[in-house]
């Protein structure tokens, strides 16, 4: 890895399901229904995993953590986030900053993104204004737009670190 600049991609969806808790980027949001998964499904988190191993190509969330082992049942999503900045920072790179979409027709996001970015902000160690949470509807259409499924995706830009 030569370039002082590397980026990184992140895509996930998880379907709704009546009953769970529904974590978003960190946050527990009021709904009836909550994102079906292995671990706490938050599908935000995951994206932004996805886009920090992506940018030094260290592979992806579901190599590191395999939904097939009980360990990672119902886990904080926060714990995948963090080894993937302890392995970009392993590689000899620091996250710049983080710019992601949530696509949910319901709930409303918008009173809770700042609260997304403030806590994954604090999780990667990066000042508030370098993360940034868009939320937007599908038009009712698509898994996301029928109220069955929210997705997210997420692009990072990492700098090689000064020492590394
Ligand atoms: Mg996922």
């Amino acid at each position: 890895m030569t370039s002082p600049f590397r980026v990184g991609l992140g895509y996930d969806l998880h379907r709704l399901e009546e009953g769970r808790p529904l974590v978003l980027g960190g946050v527990t949001i009021p709904y009836a229904f909550g994102l079906a998964g292995h671990s706490d499904a938050d599908v935000l988190a995951h994206a932004v995993t996805d886009a920090i191993l992506g940018a030094v190509n260290l592979g992806n969330i579901g190599v590191l953590f395999p939904d097939t082992d009980p360990a990672n049942k119902d886990l904080d999503s926060m714990i995948f986030l963090r080894e993937a900045m302890k392995r970009l920072g392993e590689a000899g790179y620091a996250l710049v900053n983080v710019d992601t979409v949530i696509v949910a027709q319901r709930p409303k996001l918008n009173p809770y993104t700042a609260r997304m970015a403030a806590r994954l902000a604090a999780e990667m160690g990066l000042p508030e204004d370098a993360v940034s949470v868009k939320p937007k509807t599908n038009e009712h259409m698509g898994p996301e737009g029928r109220g069955e499924a929210i997705s997210a995706q997420a692009v990072v830009l990492v700098q090689r670190a000064a020492d590394g």
